[in-house]
Formats: structure tokens, sequence, C-alpha cells
């Protein structure tokens, strides 16, 4: 007869994550910006939002699915997105 294997002891939030969600980082050029409110009005996460002057403000980065909506229709080529590189300590760092 075939024996049933155990469960693993480590719960799966203790599990590494494989699939962990990759973040973007979005950089402005204000002086490139002439405030026409795209990238505010059309970003499906909300991470703008417009300042005094009516330009972009960020403020949810970490919300940026990296759709590079605001990228592509910016008319001033204004937003760059860049997604987040995340560096890991090592053991054999120092
Ligand atoms: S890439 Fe998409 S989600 Fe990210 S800030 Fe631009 S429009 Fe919003
Ligand atoms: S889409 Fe470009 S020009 Fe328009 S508000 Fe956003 S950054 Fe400024």
């Amino acid at each position: 007869m075939k024996q049933k294997t155990q469960p693993s002891k480590t719960s799966p939030s203790k599990r590494p994550n494989k699939k962990e969600k990759k973040k973007y980082d979005q950089k402005i050029f204000l002086d490139w910006c002439k405030a026409c409110g795209i990238c505010i009005a059309f970003c499906p996460k909300k991470v703008y939002r417009a300042g005094e002057d009516l330009k972009p403000v960020i403020v949810d980065a970490d919300a940026c699915n990296g759709c590079l909506f605001c990228q592509l229709h910016c008319p001033d080529f204004a937003i760059s997105i860049e997604e987040r590189v995340m560096f890991k300590r090592r053991k054999t760092d120092v």
C-alpha cells in the first residue's frame, strides 16, 4: 500500500513568495509637463493627483501596475516608468 506523504510543516505565509508583485517607479520631468492632466485623469491606479500648479504629484507610487499608460500618452514625454529593482543581501555580503 502506498503511504501518504506528510503535509509540509512550513506554513504558506512563511514560504518564499516567488511571484512577488513587481513594483514600478515614476519619474516626472516637471519642466516638460504642461499640466494637461491626462496622466492624473487616466491612471487606473490613481497614482497621481494634481498639485497646486495642476502638474502631477505622485501620491501612491506602490500602487502602479506598470501599464505605461501615462508614459505612452503624455504629450510632452514627461513621464518615465521603470521597474523597481530590489537587491537582496547575500549571506556572503559584508
Ligand atoms: S504606469 Fe499605469 S498605473 Fe503606473 S502610474 Fe502610469 S498610468 Fe498609473
Ligand atoms: S500627461 Fe504629461 S504633460 Fe500632461 S499632466 Fe501628465 S506629465 Fe504633464
